[in-house]
């Protein structure tokens, strides 16, 4: 018999990184206390981190290895299969949505705090970090009450939002279906208007998180279907509201509405959270109706962007989540673990053991976790606070609007990317750090690596981001977002390449470099769309999406190092703050020093223009 998982937490989050990103760095205090934000200030924020983070320990982590250990269970139910979550998903559900920790961003309107997006996305951090598996099934209840709140009539905001919102029924977003995986537009699900009006919804939709549970009194499911009729493509779709139990206009609860669980997913990680497959119509019972009614029909790939926007957003701080958590992890075990003597004894071998922290190589790996994490973090902070300003700023200043909601919408698939990719190899180099413990269920790390690795496929995988990047949003706005991001890096660069700091200027010159890379490989991007050499655009798509998150990821890391460098100078050594200071401005310059240039030779690949993997006949792959 396999060993019982004990309930306990190893869920890891340092406070006061956080902190400095908020206030020192991107300064938040600036729009605080203000409409929207009026009943926001600085205390209330740093006393909902606190608090969240107690929360999370206390309810969420101790339960993400047994999830793990248990996975979901399908049982027989009276409409046929049910899922049932891991032991404890039930209870800690309850108190998530009673402690509010799912509210704190929503509109006040749905009965949430309405707090600044920058605040709640690292809530969102902390939830997804303790437990990546249980917080998929309240963040897909989240999307899909957000579609509703954005594009539904009046009568499905008022059914839908506030119960989707506050717990009372889940929420999924259902799109795969065997043949319709990235090429979303090949659904072939249908709806069939009824002589009395109603839509009847028919089709197999796979892979659907939080498909069925046992966590809320119903689940309600926005699916992409085809209505008689209607075009080819993604034009031809519509998003249904499809709940798995009928509900009456005043909200009970009615008859089942022929929605069926065919099976769940046996995973590599996020184990705790059903994939299932689900069937819509079998018996020709199950109803549907258009989000924001029947005026909307082939609408519904617009609509499902906007929800795709946040979910992308928040894959990549999943990806945050977990890899900061192995990054902490790793760090507590290297300051522990004894092993071997010092590189500088290494002719003694009656030196004593040291702890693994001072061999160079572990220090090389853990210096390289903290920036890529660090530098992350505050490229996803970075989107949200210019989301936050598109609030704060509406109706008053479009011309600052349109600026940041541009910015917001181009960071999108960077951070998904960029965050996900990272992630994985992040709680890759974390094990590694461990070493054998690293690889074993006694430490958490393995259960990071394998749940991560979903996030680079789900929400479009990596390179439908990438190809997002170079085919759409390059281009939106004339050029002037992609214009405005290397505007903002070269002001950072022109304004600090003779800081007082020789190994800060040093590397705020390598920025300069990557960035004046980076234009390059965006012209070279241009020409070849307008020369019709478009095979190169997809074959580079990938490295250019990573030149460009690592120049914005290099710059956010310098600009926290420019800040953190001045706070230290007023500050006496002995301060607790000097070291946390101090690490700020090692992690940046060694961002600089090991990724930035590789920008460059990322740029000169590219010029080079090898076309290798368009010109190798399938048959050469391989003879098998
Ligand atoms: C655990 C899990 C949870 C999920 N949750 C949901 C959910 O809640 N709702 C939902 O609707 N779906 C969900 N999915 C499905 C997920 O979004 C898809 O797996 C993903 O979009 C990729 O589709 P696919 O698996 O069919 O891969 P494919 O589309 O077959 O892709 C395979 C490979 O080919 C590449 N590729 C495909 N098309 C192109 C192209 N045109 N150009 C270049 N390369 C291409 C891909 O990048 C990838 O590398 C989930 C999947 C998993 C595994």
């Amino acid at each position: 018999m396999s060993k019982p998982v004990p309930a306990i937490n190893r869920y890891k989050a340092d406070l006061r990184e956080l902190s400095f990103l908020l206030f020192e760095q991107f300064q938040l205090d600036a729009i605080l206390g203000k409409a929207p934000y009026e009943s926001w200030g600085r205390d209330d924020i740093a006393g909902a981190l606190v608090e969240a983070y107690r929360f999370v320990r206390e309810v969420l982590g101790p339960l993400n290895a047994i999830g793990d250990a248990q996975g979901c269970k399908l049982v027989d139910g009276p409409q046929g299969k049910e899922v049932r979550t891991p032991e404890g998903f039930k209870e800690a559900w309850k108190k998530l949505y009673e402690q509010g920790w799912k509210a704190v961003g929503v509109e006040p309107e749905f009965g949430g705090a309405g707090a600044p997006f920058s605040l709640a996305i690292l809530v969102e951090e902390m939830l997804c970090g303790a437990n990546t598996a249980f917080t998929m099934y309240p963040g897909l209840a989240h999307g899909a009450a957000d579609v509703i709140a954005s594009f539904g009539t009046e009568e499905q905001r008022s059914l839908y939002c506030a119960r989707m919102l506050g717990g009372q029924w889940g929420g999924t977003m259902c799109l795969t279906e065997p043949q319709a995986g990235s090429d979303v537009g090949s659904a072939r699900t249908r709806a069939t208007r009824n002589p009395d009006g109603t839509w009847s919804i028919s089709g197999t939709k796979i892979f659907i998180s939080g498909g069925d549970h046992d966590l809320a009194e119903n689940v309600v499911h926005l699916v992409l279907a085809r209505v008689d009729g209607a075009p080819a493509g993604t034009k031809g779709l519509t998003l249904f509201i499809v709940p798995k139990m009928r509900v009456a206009k005043d909200g009970k609860v009615g008859e089942w509405n022929d929605v069926s669980v065919g099976s769940i997913e046996h995973k590599m990680g996020i184990n705790g959270s059903a994939t299932c497959v689900l069937n819509f119509g079998e018996n020709g019972k199950c109803l549907g109706e258009p989000v924001g009614g029947e005026t909307k029909l082939n609408q519904g790939m617009p609509q499902m962007f906007k929800m795709m926007n946040g979910a992308r957003i928040l894959v990549g701080v999943q990806g945050i989540s977990v890899a900061s958590s192995a990054f902490l992890n790793a760090l507590e075990y290297a300051r522990e673990r004894k092993q071997g003597s010092s590189i500088k004894q290494w002719k003694d071998a009656t030196a004593p053991r040291v702890p693994i922290i001072e061999h160079p190589d572990v220090r090389r790996m853990l210096l390289d976790m903290k920036a890529r994490v660090e530098g992350i973090r505050a490229l996803a902070l970075k989107l949200t606070v210019h989301h936050d300003y598109v609030r704060a700023l509406a109706g008053k200043d479009d011309a600052a609007v349109a600026y940041h909601q541009g910015q917001v919408d181009l960071l999108v698939p960077l951070v998904k990317a960029y965050g996900s990719d990272q992630a994985f190899r992040v709680c890759e180099e974390a094990i590694q750090t461990f070493g054998g413990a690293g690889y074993i269920k006694d430490h958490p790390v393995e259960q990071y690596c394998r749940d991560s690795k979903i996030f680079s496929i789900y929400e479009g995988t990596n390179h439908i981001q990438a190809m997002d990047l170079v085919g759409r949003k390059l281009a939106q706005a004339g050029g002037a977002n992609v214009r405005n991001f290397l505007g903002d890096v070269g002001k950072f660069v022109a304004a600090h390449a003779e800081h007082e700091e020789p190994k800060l200027a040093a590397a705020v010159k390598e920025l300069g470099k990557a960035q004046e890379a980076l234009t390059g490989a965006t012209m070279k991007l241009m020409m070849w769309h307008q020369s019709g050499e478009i095979e190169m655009i997809p074959l580079v798509a990938n490295r250019f999406l990573e030149m460009m998150a690592e120049v914005a990821v290099g710059w956010l890391l310098l600009e926290g190092a420019a800040v953190a460098h001045d706070k230290r100078a007023k500050l006496d050594p002995s301060h607790a703050d000097a070291s946390f200071y101090a690490g700020k401005e090692h992690a940046a310059i060694y961002y600089a020093r090991n990724v930035l240039p590789t920008v460059e030779e990322k740029a000169r690949r590219m010029n080079d223009e090898d076309r290798s993997p368009i010109e190798i006949d399938d048959a050469s792959f391989a003879t098998v």
